[in-house]
């Protein structure tokens, strides 16, 4: 379902209604200028993980609806995966180039805390490793730390792990082979995702066009593999590809997208790559895009954050991620058979898990 403004009408709990969602807690603290709205979504599988997102929000509606869109978000990613999380996410009202302050990020910290572990925060959107260690400061229910504090350091080569491993299930399926070698693959974005996907890519002989905002970007993976090639940003949607792997934005499968896009599989580690969920997510069906729902293949990096609580193991979250494969084999599987779009067979086999932990009682 999606937000609607009739449903921004309703009141605050009205709205937590709408995805069930179990608690919203709104800070404020006039000293340090921090206003942050944290949201448990669901924590019947465990304690509720996800990021904290720092964003110049123009109103306070805006800021909810994110909260309590990407905190749901959550509990199906990690339902899915199959991790013991439930799903939250915070949001920070504010422009992240400027006004942090250690003040702010330490009483967020206490605000975290106060939740007494129903919620574990990490990094998002606008928010640094700096920023994760002065929060660590105030409470542990921080996950995604560096490794030299115990953590489990940069998720990002894990997430492309993931997505690679999506990749290849939905290759499977498209194509009658996973094997990426001479598939023609456009990545949307060189950043920390996109960069250590194209190694992948790479290694396993894919050929691969690739764009980002910012050149050097990309020069930087043209430089350790030559055989990369660079179109401009907007001609990304155009270029004759076998798959489409949008690694930078989200909303990019859209209106003005779709029609220019003539790959037979999307598979990407953005998040939200579904402007509409609903409505291109079955437009991409029925155009005869197999599309990886994006939540499923990009969980490499909760996976990571997990393994960092019980203790990190490198390999072990890469042998939970590798399993992205077999879990997307059986999403596109549910969807082929009962012809329905694949994030809504994503989202309906993460709901029955949780629903299934809830019934038998074992709530976290
Ligand atoms: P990043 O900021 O390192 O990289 C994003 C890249 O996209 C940047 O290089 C940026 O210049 C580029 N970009 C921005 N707008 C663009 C446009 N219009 N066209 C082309 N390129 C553009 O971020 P990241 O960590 O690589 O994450 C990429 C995506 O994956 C994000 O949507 C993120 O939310 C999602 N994701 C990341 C992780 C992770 O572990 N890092 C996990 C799950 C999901």
């Amino acid at each position: 379902m999606e937000l609607t403004d009739t449903m921004q009408e309703t009141g605050v709990i009205g709205r937590m209604g709408i995805f069930d969602h179990e608690e919203v807690l709104f800070c404020f603290d006039r000293p340090t200028g921090l206003k942050a709205i944290i949201a448990v979504h669901d924590t019947t599988l465990g304690p509720a993980l996800g990021g904290t997102r720092m964003w110049p929000y123009t109103n306070e509606q805006e800021a909810l609806s994110d909260v309590l869109r990407l905190s749901r978000g959550m509990t199906y990613k990690s339902a899915l995966a199959g991790l013991d999380l439930g799903g939250g996410k915070a949001v920070i009202i504010g422009d992240a180039r400027q006004g942090k302050s250690e003040a702010m990020f330490r009483r967020f910290g206490r605000f975290v805390h106060r939740l007494n572990g129903r919620y574990i925060t990490a990094e998002d959107v606008g928010m640094s490793v700096h920023e994760m260690v002065n929060v660590r400061k105030e409470t542990p229910y921080v996950a995604g730390l560096p490794l030299n504090m115990g953590g489990s350091g940069d998720p990002s080569p894990v997430t492309a792990y993931g997505v690679f491993m999506g990749m290849k299930a939905a290759a499977k399926v498209a194509f009658g082979t996973d094997d990426l070698s001479g598939r023609k693959v456009s990545v949307q974005g060189a950043g920390n995702v996109g960069a250590h996907l194209v190694d992948h890519l790479i290694d396993e002989g894919a050929e691969v066009i690739l764009t980002d905002i910012h050149e050097e970007k990309m020069e930087a993976i043209r430089v350790k593999h030559p055989k990369v090639s660079l179109v401009a940003p907007e001609a990304i949607y155009d270029a004759d590809v076998d798959i489409y792997s949008p690694c930078a934005l989200g909303a990019t499968v859209n209106d003005a997208t779709l029609g220019r896009l003539k790959c037979a599989v999307i598979a990407g580690g953005a998040n939200n790559q579904l402007a509409n969920e609903a409505q291109h997510g079955k437009a991409v069906m029925d155009k005869g895009i197999l599309y990886a729902p994006d939540f499923l293949i990009n969980a490499g990096g909760i996976i990571n954050c997990a393994w960092e609580r019980k203790g990190y193991d490198r390999d072990a979250a890469l042998g939970q991620t590798a399993a992205i494969y077999d879990t997307a084999l059986r999403i596109f599987d549910r969807s082929r058979s009962a012809g329905i779009p694949t994030f809504q067979a994503a989202n309906e086999a993460a709901e029955e898990r949780v629903q299934s932990i809830r019934r038998a009682g074992l709530n976290f």
